[in-house]
């Protein structure tokens, strides 16, 4: 892949392309240069809205002349409004708000392993995670990760995790023992491939944690807040999780996790055991309730089945126009991936040089993160500007 070393005064954590990006609207985002791009990355299924959207900037102009941070040693209003539509759309009662997805996921640990030991009495804290997964950058988080390159040089990890094969229920009934208190997962591993869950498997993990009293915790940081087609990826498999973790979706931009957990599960968190100073910002929260009702109100979850039906069909055009070059189109909502049989960089590059923003998904699979706002013009567009990447591939 084309890009450019760290600029002098920052970290080298970043392997950046070598654009500029300074200006958003809609699904376009311009550079330094002037140059345009029609963006199919949402800032990783993040600008779900397009970029700027003007209701959510409507109530973030407003919140921004009233007050910007007062920490949670006081009731702020707008947590409790966003906590209670997250409540209503999910039917998890009770939330807690930070900053990312790894806090969020971080919460969820934290919230197992405390459920396990105080609510419960017992001493387990082992949880189970899955190959491929991709769960944050936390020491935690990446030992939850089911993915070695996260891990390399940070040891020594912590302890209590194990990983095991994704959509193998076989696999967990012999990983679940004394000490499991959890069995964590994302429904579309995102970073991981663009792999669905079955439905089998999700409502076999279900059941195993009912019968061995184990929290199931899903991470819908990417799948959350409408990007596979429903508010939430679990509401598609037929159960209830007993917490979830948000955050790409939930601010249209503006930093902000958060962590959904039914009553029983919530009893884990009492005043002291955890906290964040930033977590529930009054911007943060005006920006999750503009996100939640403009999602509402303008019908966007029948726009992403809509969409999801039009882009798979002109993916799938593309397969069968490239047998040899495209293996598998896969995916749910506007989280979907194009696995090819040759590299998957170059032909992102050739897109990026046509104007056109992909990502990755592993070496081989093309990721589409399309916002909600997404025209069948630009599906079109960016379907013939893949085509003709393909092609030169
Ligand atoms: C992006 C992502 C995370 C990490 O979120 P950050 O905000 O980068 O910390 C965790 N889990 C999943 C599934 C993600 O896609």
């Amino acid at each position: 892949m084309s890009t450019t070393t760290a600029p002098l005064h920052l970290m080298n954590n970043y392997a950046r392309w070598p654009i500029h990006l300074v200006k958003g609207k809609g699904n376009r985002v311009w550079d330094e240069a002037g140059k345009e791009y029609l963006d199919f990355i949402s800032g990783i299924a993040v600008t779900s809205l397009g970029h700027v959207p003007t209701k959510v900037a409507g109530k973030l102009h407003e919140q921004l002349d009233m007050l910007w941070h007062c920490s949670n040693l006081f009731h702020v209003p707008g947590q409790e409004k966003l906590a209670a539509k997250l409540s209503e759309l999910s039917g998890l009662s009770r939330t807690l708000f930070c900053n990312s997805g790894a806090e969020a996921n971080e919460g969820l640990i934290k919230l197992a392993r405390r459920y396990a030991q105080k609510v419960k009495g017992t001493d387990r804290y082992e949880i189970i995670t899955f190959g491929q997964s991709f769960h944050g950058r936390t020491l935690a988080t990446l030992t939850a990760t089911g993915q070695e390159k996260v891990k390399d040089g940070f040891l020594p990890l912590p302890e209590g995790f194990v990983t095991i094969p994704y959509n193998d229920l076989a696999a967990v009934h012999e990983a679940v023992n004394e000490k499991t208190c959890a069995i964590m997962l994302e429904l579309v591993q995102g970073e991981g491939g663009v792999h669905p869950a079955y439905e089998k498997f999700v409502k076999g993990l279900r059941q195993i944690c009912d019968e061995h009293g184990l929290l199931l915790l899903i991470d819908e940081v990417q799948t959350g807040i409408g990007r596979t087609g429903t508010w939430f990826a679990f509401q598609q498999y037929g159960i209830l999780p007993d917490a979830i973790s948000l955050a790409k979706g939930l601010g249209s931009g503006f930093p902000i996790g958060a962590v959904l957990a039914t009553e029983e599960a919530a009893q884990a968190f009492a005043p002291g055991t955890h906290g964040t100073t930033f977590g529930g910002n009054p911007l943060a929260m005006a920006a999750g309730l503009a996100t939640l009702e403009t999602i509402e109100e303008d019908a966007m979850l029948e726009r992403v089945n809509e969409l999801h039906q039009l882009l798979v069909s002109s993916l799938q055009q593309i397969k069968a126009a490239f047998p040899d070059k495209v293996v598998e189109i896969r995916g749910k909502g506007l989280l979907l991936g194009m696995e090819l049989s040759i590299p998957a960089a170059p032909v992102l590059d050739y897109a990026r040089e046509k104007g056109l923003l992909l990502l990755l998904a592993g070496p081989q699979v093309i990721r589409m993160l399309p916002s909600f706002i997404t025209t069948e013009n630009e599906v079109a567009q960016a379907a013939a500007v893949l085509k003709e990447a393909i092609a030169q591939a």
